[in-house]
C-alpha cells in the first residue's frame, strides 16, 4: 500500500524531471546553434581581407632581399626593383610590391600566386 502511494507520487516527478532535462538540452542546443550562426558572418568578413594592423604585422623587405626567381610581382606583373619596398606572404614566401600586396591583401586574405591562406598573427 505504502509502496503504491510512493510510486504514484514519485513516477510523475521522474517523468517531469526527464521532460525538463530534455527541454534544457534542447534549449542549450538551440543557443549553441544560434551562437554559431551569429559567429559566421563575422568570420566571413575577416576572410575578405586583412586590416591595416594585420598588414603591418606582415614581413616587409626590399627588392634586394627577394629571391631572383620571385622578383616578378604577380599583382602588377612588374619586376620588384632592388630599392623598392616589398611584402612577403608568410608561409609561401611569394613577394609583391608593398603597395600591390597591401592593395590585394586588404581585399583578399590569400596569396594571389598560390592562393595560400593568410593567417595573420
Ligand atoms: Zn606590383
Ligand atoms: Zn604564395
Amino acid at each position: 500500500m505504502l509502496l503504491s502511494v510512493f510510486l504514484t507520487m514519485f513516477l510523475p516527478c521522474v517523468a517531469i524531471s526527464a521532460v525538463f532535462v530534455v527541454y534544457v538540452c534542447l534549449l542549450w542546443y538551440a543557443t549553441n546553434d544560434q551562437a554559431v550562426n551569429i559567429g559566421l558572418p563575422v568570420r566571413q568578413v575577416s576572410e575578405i581581407g586583412l586590416s591595416a594592423s594585420e598588414l603591418d604585422n606582415l614581413p616587409k623587405i626590399t627588392g634586394k632581399e627577394v629571391m631572383a626567381e620571385r622578383r616578378e610581382c604577380a599583382v602588377c606583373l612588374d619586376d620588384i626593383e632592388g630599392d623598392q619596398p616589398a611584402r612577403v606572404v608568410p608561409g609561401c614566401n611569394h613577394a609583391f610590391h608593398l603597395l600591390c600586396a597591401d592593395t590585394w591583401l586588404s581585399k583578399h586574405s590569400f596569396c594571389p600566386v598560390c592562393r595560400a591562406k593568410l593567417h595573420p598573427v
